[in-house]
């Protein structure tokens, strides 16, 4: 299997990237770190007479910290987000969901921005990033626009980016005090395998002066998002709608767990039918709860989100 000619292209600037972008059409693709799109184009799935490549884009691949959010470039890679010291103190189980990814030599030469704009909805960073409520900064010859990362997803393999448009940054909000986040996923090899499911949970617990007289402190929020069993990333409203005001308890969370995967929509593929995804889905959204909820314990007691 070949790669067809393309014309590469190597624009210093976002601004010449959105132009070539847009000039080019259909007819264009950007290029990250290529371990997807290479394969799609030796694999026909798509054609791209003109590659345009974001290397040479400065400050693209920056991660930082910026009012009340952590700011993720798009080209930073795989390895960089899992190995960053703010990133893990600002939202740790996203480096869990990154290290999950591939290998080591895939997630040194794939940024993340490429696990969005692929838009696969078996990608392992979209669904944590929607539980932590991240947004996406997306920019185009026409200017800049974000939106919440759940509205990115159309179809398997289409986004909301248009013509010309590409993903800037990834900004995540600092996650609450009493706060706590897990991502669970399954797949039918460690390393290099992608997830047949997966479970992003975020668990708020209400803060001691909103418990009032009760002895229980219950959920103020709860987000639980799938990935890998639906065309895209999906956040389950009827669990998270049944956890929210309610003390976490096992009990809770199993029936939570059986309502997120009657909420799934999966297919049946070579990596599993769509019965046996059902069940992974009840098995990994109970796990997710019960070790969001216990990290949301251990952060208040820690006086602060888990670091
Ligand atoms: C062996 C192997 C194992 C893998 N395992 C996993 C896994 O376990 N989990 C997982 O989630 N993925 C996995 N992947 C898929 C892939 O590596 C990741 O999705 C990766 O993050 C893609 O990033 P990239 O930069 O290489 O994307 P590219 O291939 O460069 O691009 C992917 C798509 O996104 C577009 N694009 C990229 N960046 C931008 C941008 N900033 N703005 C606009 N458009 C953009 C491209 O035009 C293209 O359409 C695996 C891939 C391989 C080859």
């Amino acid at each position: 299997m070949e790669i067809p000619e393309f014309v590469y292209h190597r624009p210093a600037t976002l601004a010449e990237a959105c132009e070539l972008g847009r000039n080019y059409g259909d007819e264009a693709r950007f290029l990250a770190g290529g371990t997807e799109l290479l394969v799609d184009l030796k694999q026909k799935r798509y054609s791209a007479g003109h590659m345009i490549s974001l290397r040479d884009i400065p400050d693209l691949g920056l991660i930082s910290l910026e009012g009340e959010s952590l700011r993720i470039g798009a080209m930073a890679t795989l390895e960089e987000v899992a190995a960053s010291d703010v990133v893990k103190r600002i939202f740790p189980t996203l480096c869990e969901a990154v290290l999950t990814i591939g290998s080591v030599q895939i997630r040194n030469q794939a940024p993340i921005g490429g696990n969005f704009c692929g838009a696969v909805p078996c990608a392992d960073a979209p669904p944590i990033c929607i539980a932590g409520e991240a947004l996406l900064r997306i920019t185009g010859v026409d200017g800049e626009r974000t939106l919440p990362a759940e509205e990115f997803f159309i179809a398997p393999r289409a986004s909301a980016l248009q013509p010309g448009e590409l993903l800037v940054e990834i900004l995540i909000p600092f996650q609450p005090q009493n706060s706590g986040a897990s991502y669970q996923r399954f797949s039918l090899r460690h390393g290099s395998s992608l997830a047949v499911a997966s479970v992003a949970a975020r668990i708020i617990l209400e803060k001691e002066e909103e418990k009032k007289n009760r002895k229980d402190k219950r959920i103020a929020d709860a987000r639980v998002v799938l990935g890998a069993v639906a065309p895209t990333p999906l956040p389950t409203l009827d669990c998270m709608g049944l956890l929210a005001g309610q003390p976490p308890s096992e009990q809770l969370f199993q029936h939570a767990a059986k309502t997120a995967a009657a909420e799934a929509k999966p297919i049946t593929d070579i990596r599993g039918s769509e019965d046996f995804r059902r069940s992974l889905v009840e098995v990994l959204t109970f796990r997710a709860l019960r070790e969001a909820a216990a990290r949301a314990e251990g952060a208040e007691r820690a006086g602060g989100a888990p670091v």
